[in-house]
């Protein structure tokens, strides 16, 4: 316990958010605590946030600042630098943060701790952000798993519950530190090219709009999540996703309140909805035990594949404009909301790489750059796992084919009219594959391929038979 002139800091991360805040909790046993944000921007280094993610960040600040009478104190830099200043001024007691999984975030907080220790300042860190942590999960030969299935099933459900979520941090023990000047634009997080103007008409960023989404999902999505999950136009999915990121809320939290369903709704559905929550938690997993998997395929056989290097065809890609419409749509999504449908990001993954052939990095680059939910955990899994490079991965063989796909998934045709406008006059027996109607039919539609839409950029037979030939080189 500290005494009445210690000073301690709350060290804000990945953590957001005032309820089931584990760090912010127990700082409130202390005294005199000073909350800190530092804007890292020197250990990330090639993951440093991304233009969608900074924008999300920039105004989850904001709301979390305001909710603390704006006593958070805000530094950019090397925080291992920035705790060697701050000791230098303050006489400090302790520092609490929620741990962060991230190889980089370990490696630096390892040093920080190991310097604030030194120096009889306690730290104290949490799990606040996973349901179970990476190391608590292990086969019976000590080694960690690869697959999902039996990591779910035979690891974290047998290891333990979910830890129930905690009450919220009274916020009186919080002090300002009226020496530090800086403010949350001075971190300078906004591109200043307004590209993500859209953005405010779809999300509400914050704790409260984190709890508002799960009201919704609760009452509107999780009945019926199991098969609507797969539809981009239906309303079964939480879009939860940057809020989790961001830790505006727990997945404990989530956890819990969808678990109250399970005697409401079908039980498979709200089993469902947990088992994505897993996939997530899977993804750190791998992270944290794998951690060149960032930039290495997992499996190492796919090291000698022969990869294309379109570029003009990866900006074709990324702006939306291959004249496959549900790639298109998804990939306009994506600009406009920050956020892509689970379904979509699955097509437009396998289109890249197995049908453009282009290697999965380039996809899970510009994902970090657009992506609201951009997380490096569950981006790089996911674009492992598409790629057919991930340990449990879908095989490099299963392309999806982005016309049957949309016929499928999207079988009134309105995802791709909502992005895709200049395709909203076409028959819905065209619309996922233009260039199979007559030029009556398209002018009929006011379509002129090539001009007004472009012709599909690769043909996906025979690009699907390159991919196929190239991966029985291996
Ligand atoms: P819901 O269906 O409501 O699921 C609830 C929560 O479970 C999500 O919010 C998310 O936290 C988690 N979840 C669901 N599916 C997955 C999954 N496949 N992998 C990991 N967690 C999952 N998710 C990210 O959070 N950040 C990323 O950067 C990211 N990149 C992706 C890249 C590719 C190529 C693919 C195929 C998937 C990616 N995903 C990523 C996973 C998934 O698409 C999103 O988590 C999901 O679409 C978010 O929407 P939601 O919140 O409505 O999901």
């Amino acid at each position: 316990m500290s005494t009445n002139n210690d000073i301690s800091i709350y060290w804000i991360r990945n953590d957001l958010r005032i309820s089931d805040n584990l760090a912010l909790l127990k700082s409130s046993e202390f005294n005199n605590v000073i909350p800190i944000f530092i804007l890292d921007n020197v250990n990330s280094e090639e993951n440093n946030l991304g233009g969608a993610s900074r924008w999300w960040l920039h105004n989850s600040l904001k709301k979390l600042n305001s909710k603390f009478d704006n006593k958070i104190s805000f530094y950019k830099g090397d925080p291992i630098q920035i705790f060697k200043d701050i000791e230098k001024k303050l006489e400090l007691n302790a520092v609490f943060w929620n741990r962060s999984y991230e190889p980089w975030s370990i490696e630096r907080d390892k040093k920080i701790k190991k310097y604030l220790t030194d120096k009889n300042i306690k730290v104290y860190s949490y799990n606040s952000s996973l349901l179970w942590e990476p190391t608590e999960i292990l086969k019976s030969d000590k080694t960690p798993y690869k697959v999902f299935t039996p990591f779910y099933r035979k690891g974290c459900l047998v290891h333990s519950e979910p830890r129930l979520p905690r009450e919220n941090a009274n916020l009186n023990h919080l002090i300002k530190d009226e020496n530090n000047i800086m403010t949350i634009n001075s971190l300078g997080l906004l591109d200043k090219f307004n590209w993500y103007e859209n953005f405010d008409n779809h999300w509400n960023v914050g704790e409260e709009g984190a709890l508002e989404k799960l009201q919704i999902f609760l009452s509107d999505g999780l009945d019926g999540y199991k098969n609507g999950r797969n539809f981009p136009m239906k309303q079964n999915v939480s879009q939860l996703s940057p809020h989790l990121h961001f830790g505006e809320i727990s997945p404990n939290k989530v956890w819990y309140e969808s678990n109250k369903y399970k005697k409401i709704y079908s039980e498979k559905d709200v089993s469902h909805f947990q088992s994505e929550l897993a996939w997530r938690e899977f993804s750190y997993y791998l992270l944290f035990h794998f951690p060149h998997i960032i930039n290495e395929n997992l499996q190492s056989k796919f090291d000698n594949f022969e990869w294309d290097n379109n570029l003009q065809n990866l900006e074709r890609w990324k702006k939306g404009e291959t004249g496959y419409p549900i790639i298109d749509a998804g990939m306009r999504e994506l600009w406009n909301t920050g956020y892509m449908h689970n379904r979509v990001r699955m097509i437009v993954g396998s289109f890249l790489v197995k049908n453009l052939l282009l290697h999965w990095k380039s996809g899970e680059r510009w994902f970090w750059d657009c992506l609201v939910d951009a997380d490096l955990a569950s981006n790089t899994a996911s674009w492992q796992w598409v790629a057919g490079t991930g340990a449990d991965a879908a095989p490099y063989f299963r392309i999806f084919n982005p016309v049957t796909q949309g016929v499928k998934f999207d079988p009134q045709g309105e995802y791709i009219k909502k992005y895709v406008p200049e395709l909203k006059d076409l028959d819905i027996k065209y619309l996922y594959s233009p260039w199979e109607a007559s030029t009556q039919e398209l002018e009929k539609a006011n379509i002129f391929l090539g001009k007004n839409y472009p012709h599909p950029i690769i043909d996906l037979k025979d690009s699907r038979n390159k991919a196929l030939e190239n991966f029985s080189n291996l």
